[in-house]
């Protein structure tokens, strides 16, 4: 029996379009999956039960589709270092092979378990898949990592892209003994949720999995990416992908996805069509700028890049975090955004727009404690994403407007103007003039009836108060 080739998952949970794994089934027709949920993830403070629900539900379909070609994915529950290599081990597994990731932790991991296999005589092969351009092949005239997003859009956008790899469609698994010695190493039946302490029953924004991922990139790039750029930015409407977890755990491959925008630019002649699928392709590109920065600054994932928030003297209220966790702030757009966040674990990127900035900019909270609640709480949840959405609206971060600060009440006009989403997520307030609810300036009376909070800061003095913070913070990092 010929040795097997073990394809570790971890941010590609599927079988088509996948690179490294492509590339495992040319070496041999054994191939065989294996996940392991790894304590170092699944134990730090920031890992969001809905998260981990998504993710085990794209494993559970991912089992299924080995089996369908005739092959298994195993899971593993211990440090990868450890667990990788006894598995290969006792499988007597002539390589594993796995798709790079762009994080430090991820990064370091893997170097570990790369020493750890070959120490142990087992080959290793990495491969570059989840990103249409990786951070080797994009570069400033000067030869540096972009730290501007518009450059690194043109030059990214003007180069040709891979087509999709083909799926994996017929394997050879393991034998019955190979199984029961995996087992003997460390395999594992898929534990649910809660088996792992978290708890989630919410319904999905998108279901986990290949195929709900593929479906959902089929209908709306028959559709709504047509009119993406009149529709994203108001929550209300279904006007974007909702894919942003698909693309977190690669249920959907990256060239599958740029594929679907070229077939839906060939379906139409319109002006307003093809912005709109220029446009969702600039958010694409967003997901691979912010990735391409993490690989080459991986110090953003500690804090701040601009000197004058190194060391920045946020107010960091406990009872105001609480209020804007809780969807609580009196703000009612901004309370809307924080309890769709609190109930499906997602939330519409113009309201992360809009509470980061009322976090930074209103509260004046460090925004690392919205990033870490946002990393609680999230479906998507992905370090380089969010990092980046959270650094660019506290203007730390690279790529920095002066300074970016969102009046809620003017946000809230102008992209709920019926009040909609407000009445949606804070059902409370249902019975209330629309002019209220977009304003914000709720009698009291009102307010009361509805059990509905007093706004817990002055828009207009917070925001003169953290210019004056801002203004001395400048002044003490260019005298420094
Ligand atoms: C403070 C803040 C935190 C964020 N945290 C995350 C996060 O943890 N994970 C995450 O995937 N996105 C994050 N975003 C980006 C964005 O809000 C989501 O990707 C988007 O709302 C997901 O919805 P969608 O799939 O319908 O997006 P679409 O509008 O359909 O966009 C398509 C895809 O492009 C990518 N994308 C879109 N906008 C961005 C962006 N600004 N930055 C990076 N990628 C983008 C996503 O993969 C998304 O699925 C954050 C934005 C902000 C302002």
């Amino acid at each position: 029996m010929a040795n097997p080739i073990l394809f570790w998952h971890r941010r590609d949970l599927r079988i088509s379009d996948n690179i490294g794994l492509a590339a495992a089934r040319q070496r041999s027709p054994k191939v065989v999956g294996v996940f392991c949920l790894d304590p170092g993830i699944l134990q730090p403070d920031d890992v969001a039960p809905a998260r981990v629900a998504y993710m085990l539900g794209c494993l559970r379909e991912l089992q299924e589709a080995y089996a369908k070609v005739g092959s298994q994915l195993l899971v593993l529950q211990d440090a990868p270092a450890v667990a990788l290599p006894k598995l290969a081990i006792a499988l007597q597994a002539s390589a594993v092979l796995w798709n790079r990731d762009v994080e430090p932790y991820g990064r370091s991991r893997d170097r570990t378990v790369a020493e750890a296999l070959r120490q142990a005589g087992v080959e290793v092969q990495a491969e570059w898949d989840h990103l249409l351009h990786t951070p080797k092949e994009i570069f400033t005239g000067a030869g540096s990592p972009y730290t501007v997003y518009t450059p690194f859009w043109r030059n990214w956008s003007a180069k040709l892209k891979a087509e999709p790899v083909p799926a994996l469609v017929q394997a050879v698994g393991l034998t019955d003994a190979e199984l029961a010695t995996a087992q003997q190493a460390g395999a594992i039946a898929l534990p649910t949720a809660e088996q792992l302490g978290f708890a989630w029953d919410s319904p999905f924004l998108l279901a986990p999995g290949e195929t709900a991922a593929q479906e959902r990139l089929e209908e709306f790039c028959s559709q709504a990416v047509f009119s993406y750029q009149e529709q994203r930015n108001f929550p209300f409407t279904d006007g974007t992908s909702s894919l942003s977890a698909a693309l977190k755990f690669g249920a959907i491959g990256i060239r599958t996805v740029w594929a679907a925008t070229v077939s839906a630019l060939e379906q139409t002649r319109s002006d307003e069509a093809q912005a709109g699928i220029r446009v969702w392709r600039q958010e694409l590109a967003w997901r691979e700028f912010y990735q391409h920065v993490m690989y080459s600054f991986p110090e953003l994932a500690d804090g701040p890049y601009r000197q004058p928030f190194k060391d920045f003297p946020w107010t960091n209220n406990p009872n105001q975090f609480q209020a804007w966790c809780d969807g609580k702030t009196g703000y009612p757009i901004v309370d809307a955004a924080m309890r769709q966040l609190n109930e499906i674990g997602w939330m519409h990127n113009r309201c992360r727009m809009i509470v980061a900035s009322f976090l930074t900019k209103d509260l004046i909270i460090d925004w690392r404690w919205g990033e870490k609640y946002f990393m609680q709480r999230l479906v998507d949840g992905d370090l380089s994403a969010n990092n980046g959405g959270w650094q660019w609206s506290a203007s730390s971060g690279m790529d920095p407007k002066p300074l970016r600060i969102f009046n809620p009440a003017s946000q809230a006009q102008k992209f709920d103007p019926d009040a909609e989403y407000i009445r949606e997520w804070l059902p409370e307030l249902r019975s209330l003039d629309t002019e209220l609810l977009v304003t914000g300036i709720i009698p009291a009376g009102d307010r009361r009836a509805c059990s509905y909070p007093a706004p817990i800061v002055d828009h207009k003095k917070q925001q003169a108060l953290f210019k004056q913070l801002y203004a001395e913070a400048k002044a003490r990092a260019s005298n420094a």
